[in-house]
C-alpha cells in the first residue's frame, strides 16, 4: 500500500524547542502524524501522512464508549555521527497486535507501520533532539471509531502515530524515586487485561498514584490482585529487585505488561553472567531483604525513563531505604549499557537497532 504524504505548510509549521535542556515529557507533538483507516470487510486503507492535527471523530464513536483503545511507547535516538536509530522496534508492533487481539481489535502489518514509522520520522529528523539523555518518544495508537452505542466490537477503527521530542519521563530524571507499596486497589487480575497496553489500565490506576503522591510518593508497587502479596508492577515501569545475587522479576503471568525494556535488562544481566530469575516474589521477602541488608537495588524498567532506582519502599507505612537512597552500581551499569546501545555508541551484538537515517 502506498502512504501518502501531504506537508505542512510555512504558517502550520511549528516552532522547535530552544532549549533541549528544558525538555519535559509528552506535551510537544511535530508537525505530521501517520494515519490510517479500518473498515470490517475492507481492511486497512488510506495510509497517509498528514499535518499534525485533531481528530474528527463521532461522539457515538465506540471507543470513547467502551474502551477499546490500546497504544505503544517507543523512541527514536540521535545518536552516533547523527544518526537516527530505532531500539527494538518491531517488537511493539508485534505487542500492539497482541493488545489488539485481547481487545478485539484489528491486527496491523508489520511492514507498513515500520515504513509508516520511519517515513514519518524522517520527514519530521530536524525534531529528533540531539542532547543527551533527550529522544524523540513515538506513540503508535488504535481507537474504534465506528458510530454505535450498545456493546460488542466495532466495525470501524482509525490507527495512527504521533511522535516528539522529550526529555526526563521523571522529575526526578536518574535521581532515585520513592514508592508507595499499594495493599487496598489492584491494577490488574490474571484473566483481565494487564498484559495488553490498553487506556482502561492507565485509567484504574490513577486514583491510587494520586493518593500516594499526595503522601509524597512519586508512583505505587502494585501487588496481585488474588493474594495482595506478589509484586508485580510499579506505575508504567517492570520492576526488579537484586536481592543477595539474585535479579528477579515478577513472571508474564498475564496481569504484566511484558516490557521490552523488562526483557532487554534480562537479557544484558543474563550476558553479564548474573542470576536472572522470573518468578513470584513476595513483598514480605522484599522487606526482610531490606531489614537484613540483603536487598541491594530495586529499580523499574520502560521505555520513557529506563532505568527508575527505588531509594525507598514504603509498606504498612513504613519506610525502608535501599541502596542507601542512591542510584545502586548495577542500575547504572545497566542505564549506561541500554542507552549508548540505544544511540548507537556499543556495538549491537544482538540486532536490537536500526539506524534508519540522519
Ligand atoms: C509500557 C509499560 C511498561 C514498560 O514497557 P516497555 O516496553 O519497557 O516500555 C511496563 N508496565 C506498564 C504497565 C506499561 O504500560
Amino acid at each position: 500500500m502506498e502512504i501518502s504524504i501531504t506537508k505542512a505548510q510555512g504558517h502550520s509549521l511549528k516552532p522547535k524547542p530552544a532549549d533541549e535542556s528544558k525538555l519535559g515529557f509528552g506535551d510537544i507533538m511535530t508537525d505530521h502524524m501517520f494515519l490510517m483507516d479500518y473498515e470490517t470487510g475492507k481492511g486497512w486503507f488510506s495510509p497517509r501522512i498528514v499535518p499534525y492535527g485533531n481528530l474528527s471523530i463521532s461522539p457515538a464513536a465506540m471507543g470513547i464508549h467502551y474502551g477499546q483503545e490500546i497504544f505503544e511507547g517507543l523512541k527514536a535516538y540521535r545518536g552516533k555521527n547523527g544518526g537516527i536509530y530505532l531500539f527494538r522496534a518491531r517488537e511493539n508492533f508485534v505487542r500492539l497486535n497482541n493488545s489488539a487481539q485481547r481487545l478485539c481489535m484489528p491486527q496491523v502489518d508489520m511492514g507498513l507501520v515500520m515504513d509508516g514509522l520511519k517515513k514519518l520520522i524522517l520527514l519530521d529528523r530536524d525534531w529528533v533532539p540531539k542532547s543527551k539523555g533527550t529522544s524523540l518518544y513515538i506513540r503508535p495508537t488504535m481507537i474504534a471509531t465506528e458510530p454505535h452505542l450498545g456493546v460488542r466490537p466495532s466495525n470501524a477503527y482509525i490507527f495512527f502515530i504521533i511522535i516528539g521530542p522529550v526529555g526526563a519521563y521523571y522529575k526526578e530524571g536518574l535521581n532515585p524515586v520513592k514508592i508507595y507499596v499499594e495493599s487496598r486497589y489492584v491494577r490488574a487480575a490474571v484473566g483481565g487485561t494487564g498484559e495488553a497496553k490498553t487506556a482502561a489500565n492507565y485509567a484504574a490506576s490513577l486514583l491510587a498514584a494520586e493518593e500516594a503522591k499526595k503522601k509524597g510518593f512519586t508512583q505505587v508497587l502494585w501487588l496481585d490482585a488474588a493474594n495482595h502479596r506478589y509484586v508485580e508492577e510499579v506505575g508504567t515501569m517492570n520492576m526488579f529487585f537484586f536481592i543477595k545475587d539474585e535479579l528477579i522479576t515478577a513472571p508474564l503471568n498475564g496481569s504484566i505488561l511484558p516490557g521490552v525494556t523488562r526483557d532487554s535488562v534480562m537479557k544484558i544481566a543474563a550476558d553479564w553472567g548474573l542470576k536472572v530469575s522470573e518468578r513470584s516474589l513476595p513483598i514480605d521477602e522484599v522487606i526482610d531483604a531490606a531489614k537484613s541488608g540483603t536487598l541491594k537495588e530495586a529499580f523499574g524498567t520502560g521505555t520513557a525513563a529506563v532505568i527508575s532506582p527505588v531509594g525507598q519502599i514504603t509498606f504498612k507505612e513504613k519506610d525502608y531505604i535501599v541502596a542507601g537512597g542512591k542510584m545502586g552500581e548495577l542500575s547504572q551499569r545497566l542505564y549506561d549499557e541500554i542507552t549508548s546501545i540505544q544511540y548507537g555508541l556499543t556495538p549491537d551484538t544482538r540486532g536490537w537497532v536500526e539506524r534508519i537515517g540522519e
